[in-house]
């Protein structure tokens, strides 16, 4: 299955899981579950945008008379008349019948006590009520992920508390007979267990609430119990290995036995070609192959559209083109590759040495994946690549 069919497949499936309300303060990573609306205009009122004095531009440059003294939170109901002007603060409001702020880095003061600008022009350094947000309207729509502007403009629409979707309790198991914990010392043929920790890390990137429940050897009895209870504890299972098509690789085995609705089990992408998707009623599995970099770069696609998908929101998808300054040859073109690279300061690509998908050392210095399209064998210096940064 291509990528971008497995992604809309996973979509198609994914069912939100609910709403609840959080604190303002707790809702980062989590999605707006209805469209919030401004209960204000911002700002609320004119606004001085610089410290200095407030006047009417048709009597600049002065001399004024200083009547009164506005800082940040007073409310002056004082006319500023011909003549006039205000002290004002950056983030007062602006007194009636003035209409600019000069700068107080361009004032001087008489000796009568009164002020005169020392420039030739200014702007009117006002910010004016409403420019930013109009009361009303709808400032950010159900579905937005809510990060930290956005956190900004629910605090300054007065939302303390947050209508979100429910996120998913998500399952993360090791499968591998050969795997230890990262604690442990590899006796000969074990290997240490990269994906568990890893894997928890990227849901705690999310936001997600994640949880490790361990290794599992690769023998069917030990998968089919774990999976089973798991799956009622928690919403989606991430598997890492054990989903090829190698003689112990039991997991699609163990899913359909238990019912499970098997989606797809490969995806025509490098790496991570042997990615699973399964469903039972509300829960669902993704099996991701055990190499490193394949489970960790599938988690990063196709888990996020399924967690996404649960919580009703559309992940943008973060691609840039950038030029493309080395050489990339490749004999078999039936895959959307994805290889490690930097983007230079420049926005030029390069490649990192590479060994393949059990190579997650080359992820801690790439700093961006490039991407390279079904039926594409070679990429030239100077060509434009797609990169997804890291
Ligand atoms: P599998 O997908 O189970 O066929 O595993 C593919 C390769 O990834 C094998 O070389 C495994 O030893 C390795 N592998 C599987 N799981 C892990 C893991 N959790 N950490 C590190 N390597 C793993
Ligand atoms: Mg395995």
């Amino acid at each position: 299955m291509e990528f971008s069919k497995a992604i809309k497949k996973i979509r198609q499936h994914a069912e939100p899981i609910g709403k609840e309300t959080v604190l303002l303060a707790d809702s980062l990573n989590r999605v707006l579950a209805v469209d919030v609306v401004s209960d204000i205009n911002i700002p609320p009122f004119n606004k001085a945008a610089m410290d200095g004095f407030a006047c009417k531009r048709a009597d600049l440059p002065g001399p004024f008379k200083i009547v009164e003294d506005i800082p940040a939170g007073k409310f002056s109901d004082k006319t500023i008349n011909k003549g006039e002007c205000a002290r004002i603060m950056t983030g007062a409001a602006l007194p009636k019948g003035a209409d600019t702020v000069f700068m107080v880095e361009y004032h001087e003061i008489q000796t009568d006590g009164t002020v005169t600008f020392t420039r030739a022009n200014t702007s009117d350094n006002i910010c004016l009520i409403g420019e930013d947000v109009k009361e009303g309207v709808v400032v950010l729509k159900g579905g937005s992920l809510i990060g930290a502007a956005e956190i900004a403009i629910l605090s300054g629409v007065g939302k303390s508390n947050v209508e979100v979707y429910r996120r998913p309790k998500v399952a993360v198991l090791s499968t591998g007979s050969e795997l230890v914990e990262p604690y442990v010392i590899p006796k000969p043929g074990q290997i240490r267990n990269s994906n568990g920790n890893q894997m928890i890390a990227q849901l705690t990137e999310m936001g997600m609430i994640a949880e490790y429940f361990g290794i599992v050897a690769d023998t069917k009895e030990e998968i089919r119990g774990k999976i089973l209870s798991v799956a009622k504890l928690t919403d989606v299972i991430f598997i890492s290995g054990g989903v090829s098509v190698g003689d112990y690789d039991y997991v699609p085995q163990v899913l359909m036995e238990l019912d499970y609705d098997i989606l797809f089990t490969s995806i025509a992408t490098k790496p991570g070609k042997h990615t699973l998707f399964a469903q039972k009623d509300n829960k669902y599995v993704l099996g991701f192959p055990g190499n490193p970099v394949s489970s960790f770069v599938q988690l990063n696609f196709i888990g996020k559209e399924l967690l996404y998908g649960l919580m009703n929101h559309q992940p943008m998808v973060k691609t840039f083109k950038c030029v493309f300054i080395d050489d990339f040859k490749r004999k078999k073109a039936d895959r959307l590759e994805f290889l490690p690279v930097n983007i230079t300061k420049s926005g030029k690509v390069k490649l990192l040495p590479y060994n393949g998908s059990a190579h997650i050392l080359a992820l801690t210095v790439a700093n961006a994946l490039m991407e390279i399209p079904i039926g594409v064998k070679t990429i030239e210096k100077g060509d434009l690549v797609n990169v997804r940064p890291l």
